[in-house]
């Protein structure tokens, strides 16, 4: 059985990080106000102890955002042909004490939601590049190593990859989970 590694924020979920910065700060950003990765680098630098205590301390990111159209369906298919890890970060090295509370939260979130999915398939790292697997489903280029199938899921910020540089890194780019239902079970 092929092994597919697949991520949790912006690839399963999405929104949730702006949605909570967006409550934290009584604002309305959209992701055309987010420069690069980090969502919550848009919290004023004065506010972000503050900010990073609420969010580890006092909130479930979980219980916001929404998910993917088609997310759930499409990996329970999938589990029936593949092995498939659920592969999420959670170091966040400007909180070390407090970060890992979110683990709680991703670790229900994902038996939950993802009951045909073992809870031992589930692995917390933010090194997904030392875990080798067939295929990866990412939103983050970084994290498509170490894999011969390389999916990364659009997200406002890698829209601007070109596909050139796609190409050249062996990346196809995937707008949905329709697409990637289409790419592996397809056959
Ligand atoms: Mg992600």
């Amino acid at each position: 059985m092929k092994k597919i590694l697949i991520d949790m924020d912006d690839t399963i979920l999405v929104d949730c990080y702006l949605e909570v910065v967006n409550q934290y700060l009584n604002t309305n950003y959209t992701y055309k106000d987010i420069k690069g990765y980090w969502v919550d680098n848009i919290v004023p630098k004065d506010k972000q102890k503050d900010y990073l205590n609420y969010f580890y301390n006092k909130i479930n990111i979980y219980d916001y955002g929404h998910i993917h159209e088609n997310v759930i369906e499409t990996i329970e298919q999938l589990s029936k042909y593949y092995d498939v890890l659920i592969c999420s970060a959670y170091i966040d090295s400007r909180d070390l004490e407090n970060c890992s509370n979110i683990l709680i939260h991703k670790h229900k979130w994902l038996i939950k939601n993802l009951p045909f999915i073992k809870p031992e398939n589930f692995i917390f790292t933010n090194r997904k590049d030392v875990i080798p697997a067939d295929i990866k489903i990412d939103d983050k280029i970084e994290n498509l190593k170490t894999c011969d199938t390389k999916l990364l899921i659009t997200a406002y910020h890698n829209k601007e990859i070109s596909n050139e540089n796609l190409k050249q890194n062996n990346i196809i780019r995937v707008e949905n989970w329709k697409e990637i239902a289409e790419i592996l079970l397809n056959h």
